[in-house]
């Protein structure tokens, strides 16, 4: 028997046995599980797409390939449908991965990713669409060592992503546009809702309260904890 054949039985075996556990170890026993799987796969650097002699035909026959891959085991272990009730606001940055920030692989989030984290008329309303679904926590984040970032205070790179570096201007305006919104105005009024502005640590992903952000007025609702 081939080598893969007994580690995909292995890790059945493995899955099967993780059912037995409480809800609670079967999610920490999945998230280590996770985390094997990502080093497994973090250090195949020949293995790759970004591969530096690769042609484009040969990065696009490859992204073809793994997408078949994945499509086939998704075939036979379909997902179960969830109802966020958390939606992020995150940078395009590659290296921020959603999952890990959240230490959840279930797509338990609605996840909105723009260069810089800028917010467009379209991202406010698709947040405000994901609040009527039943969203009670927005996570509006930026990222150290962002790219747009640096692109906004680089003179040439402002001569050459105009529309780029506009919207990493008007960041912090469209937050406070995006909060005075009624339908979301309203419910961070009453308490159903809560929008955090929060910093990501681009070499770990540990998150942090935004530093320069302002405050939002929340009702006092008794569930919610303060101090970071
Ligand atoms: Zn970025």
């Amino acid at each position: 028997m081939k080598r893969t054949t007994l580690g995909f039985i292995g890790g059945v075996a493995l899955t099967a046995g993780a059912f037995a556990l409480s809800p609670k170890a079967q999610f920490l026993a999945g998230g280590a599980m996770a985390n094997a799987a990502y080093r497994m796969q973090d250090h195949l650097h020949d293995y790759d797409l970004e591969h530096k002699d690769a042609t484009p035909e040969q990065v696009w026959a490859e992204f073809k390939s793994q997408n078949e891959m994945a499509a086939k085991v998704r075939e036979t272990f379909p997902r179960t449908a969830y109802h966020p009730v958390v939606a992020m606001l995150v940078c395009m940055d590659a290296r921020i991965d959603t999952n890990e920030l959240v230490g959840d692989t279930r797509r338990n989030y609605y996840v909105v990713r723009t260069a810089g984290s800028a917010m467009s008329a379209k991202e406010e309303e698709m947040l405000e669409l994901a609040v009527n679904n039943g969203v009670k926590l927005i996570v509006l984040t930026r990222h150290s060592d962002c790219a747009a970032e640096k692109a906004a205070k680089n003179p040439e790179a402002r001569a050459k992503y105009p529309a780029l570096v506009a919207a990493v201007d008007e960041r912090d305006q469209k937050i406070a546009e995006f909060l005075a919104r009624p339908a979301i105005a309203e419910r961070i009024a009453s308490g159903k809702l809560i929008v955090k502005q929060l910093d990501i640590d681009t070499a770990n992903e540990h998150l942090a309260e935004h530093s320069n952000a302002a405050p939002v007025e929340h009702a006092a609702a008794p569930s919610e904890e303060h101090g970071h």
